[in-house]
């Protein structure tokens, strides 16, 4: 019988060992299979990496991947379920993406290439979208008109309206009028008084929101004024929530308000400061610097400014690709980072400024050096596959922003097109591109924004300096809705880390860290046996 003896035997013992030994004598007498992260991350050796360059050797299955959780801190006090962030690009982020976002358990940033007023806008439609107690219901008066009642519908999205005395909150409840009381109205002149519901099921203000769902879910109607002893409205609870909270068990929500969270992003010119006023009346939850080298001096004052002006708003910081620039945001206040300096689908950065980081070392570099001082780091750029998500992560970061993976779904702004080679496509650009840079001027928002004149796209006119591109535009390969594509995400990263062993992205951080999973380099001809090898096939990723 041949046995495995000789050459291959490094201690070159004649015996067969007992198989039954086999974990003890590895323990005992071998070194560990594969690299630590530091001497996987040792740029001196290996140079930087990116997340193309290495693999995570597989650990030990014990449990199923349903099993896995993926609780991941965004900033110092916010956690997510899912740790998937859309970016802040005009192709990728405006309110429809950021719910979607958050009902899956991510978040969606909302980009800056628009007026400020634009922006509120979409972040108010986010907070607006799912609610615990609606403490600032829209409220109408027995006077107004079948038509008024239809065009306050139209501007809001829903259609059940309170009626009190003064047409306001805190005023006393006379009825309500929803859809079904208007929608065959032909009179428009006709006041709301003589369509409106009035004999009420009600709840008594201080009752809890558990307690309320449980009246609204009995009662059968679909919404449950709140009133006063004196029966005065202070707030409404609607049954569309109940089955939202239903149907995204893992939304990012305020516990108190259930509301969506939301993120946004600004620059840091003097304008922005007005432009941050207006998303926090929005109720705006987190705001994200917005800047390729986020270690400059405009920056450390905003985020000062900012933490002194809205000590409860939470402050990302970027991007930075090093410890020194982490270190100046870390001591400024920020809540987060995000890493990340030409790794982008759509940026040019590298090849036009000659500086960046390749984006496995940056988050590496970064995100350990973060951790110390408590603030959690996104990568942000370059996660083309669910294979990046999970290496992002393992290598530090907290959770992964994505710009061109998302901007091909439903969600993200504009529609699809047939391109040029009769693929069904959606439009995707850097915000760095010529195209994006001379809207965000037209808009008087982000870069310049004092000197721009809203309306005119003109290049630079008044003689400033040539525009200098850092990234590109064009399109990705449409994907379908959101709402399928991130569950697909979640499901790949738990398979993924059960393949690893790891049951949390707690525990995959401190396995990585104490060097119990193990990685290997990935020489460019073992990139080529990762990929498929066959004639023709067709690259379906879900069903
Ligand atoms: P959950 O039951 O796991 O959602 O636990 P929570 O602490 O999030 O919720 C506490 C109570 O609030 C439960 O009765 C939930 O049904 C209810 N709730 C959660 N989200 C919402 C929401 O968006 N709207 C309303 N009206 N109720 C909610
Ligand atoms: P409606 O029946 O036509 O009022 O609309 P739905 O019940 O389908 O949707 C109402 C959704 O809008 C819920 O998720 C509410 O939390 C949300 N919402 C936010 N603000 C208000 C408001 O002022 N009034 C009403 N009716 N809904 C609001
Ligand atoms: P990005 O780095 O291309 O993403 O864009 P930024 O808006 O961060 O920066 C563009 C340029 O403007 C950089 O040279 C910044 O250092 C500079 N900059 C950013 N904020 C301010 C500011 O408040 N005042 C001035 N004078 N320059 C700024
Ligand atoms: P993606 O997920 O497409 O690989 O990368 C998205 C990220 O690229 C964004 O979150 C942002 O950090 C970065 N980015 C977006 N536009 C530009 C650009 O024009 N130039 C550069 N350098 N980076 C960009």
């Amino acid at each position: 019988m041949a046995t495995a003896k000789g050459f291959l035997n490094p201690h070159n013992d004649p015996e067969i060992l007992d198989y039954r030994k086999a974990e003890e004598y590895l323990k005992e007498y071998e070194t560990r299979d594969g690299l630590s992260v530091y001497e996987l991350m040792d740029t001196r050796k290996h140079g930087g990496l990116t997340y193309n360059d290495f693999l995570l050797l597989p650990g030990y299955i014990g449990f199923p991947a349903s099993a896995v959780t993926l609780d991941s801190p965004i900033t110092k006090k916010i956690t997510l379920k899912t740790p998937f962030v859309s970016s802040p690009m005009d192709t990728v982020t405006e309110h429809e993406m950021a719910i979607h976002m958050a009902l899956q358990g991510g978040l969606g940033v909302i980009h800056h290439n628009c007026t400020p007023e634009a922006q509120a806008d979409m972040v108010r439609k986010v907070k607006r979208y799912e609610n615990g107690f609606i403490l600032d219901p829209v409220v109408i008066s027995p006077t107004t008109t079948v038509g008024e009642t239809k065009a306050l519908k139209e501007k809001w999205g829903f259609g059940g309206f309170p009626v009190t005395e003064t047409g306001k909150l805190g005023s006393k409840l006379l009825g309500i009028v929803t859809n079904r009381d208007i929608q065959f109205e032909e009179d428009l002149d006709k006041p709301v008084s003589e369509v409106m519901v009035t004999d009420l099921i009600t709840a008594p203000a201080g009752v809890t929101l558990k307690e309320a769902n449980k009246i609204l879910a009995q009662s059968k109607k679909g919404k449950l004024p709140i009133v006063d002893a004196e029966g005065n409205l202070v707030s409404m609870i609607s049954r569309s929530d109940l089955t939202k909270n239903l149907h995204f068990p893992l939304a990012s929500k305020k516990p108190d308000s259930k509301q969506l969270l939301c993120a946004a992003a600004i620059g840091t010119r003097p304008a922005d400061k007005d432009r941050l006023a207006l998303l926090v009346e929005a109720g705006l939850d987190i705001v994200v610097l917005d800047s390729s080298q986020g270690n400059s001096i405009y920056q450390i004052e905003m985020i000062k400014w900012i933490k002194e002006t809205y000590p409860h708003l939470e402050v990302i910081g970027g991007n930075v690709v090093t410890r020194e620039q982490a270190a100046a945001l870390i001591a400024a206040g920020v809540d987060g980072l995000r890493i990340g300096m030409g790794s982008g689908s759509a940026c040019i950065t590298q090849e036009v400024m000659a500086v960046g980081r390749p984006q496995a070392t940056a988050v590496f570099q970064v995100s350990t050096f973060a951790a110390r001082f408590g603030v959690p780091c996104i990568a942000d750029g370059g996660i083309q596959n669910v294979g990046h998500i999970v290496k992002g992560l393992a290598l530090g970061a907290s959770t992964v922003m994505m710009g061109g993976l998302l901007a091909g779904t439903t969600e993200s702004p504009g529609t699809s097109f047939v391109s040029r080679e009769g693929k069904l496509v959606k439009a995707y650009r850097g915000m760095g591109s010529i195209d994006a840079m001379q809207d965000k001027k037209a808009a008087g928002g982000g870069k310049d924004a004092q000197k721009s004149n809203a309306g005119t796209a003109r290049y630079f006119s008044e003689g400033d300096s040539v525009l200098v591109a850092q990234g590109v535009s064009g399109a990705v390969a449409h994907r379908g809705s959101v709402t399928k594509f991130v569950p697909y995400l979640i499901a790949g990263l738990k398979h993924s880390m059960q393949d690893c062993g790891i049951t949390s992205l707690t525990e995959l951080h401190q396995k990585v860290a104490d060097g119990t999973v193990r990685f290997e380099l990935r020489t460019a001809s073992a990139q080529l046996e990762g990929g498929v090898n066959m004639e023709s096939y067709e690259k379906k990723l879900y069903a």
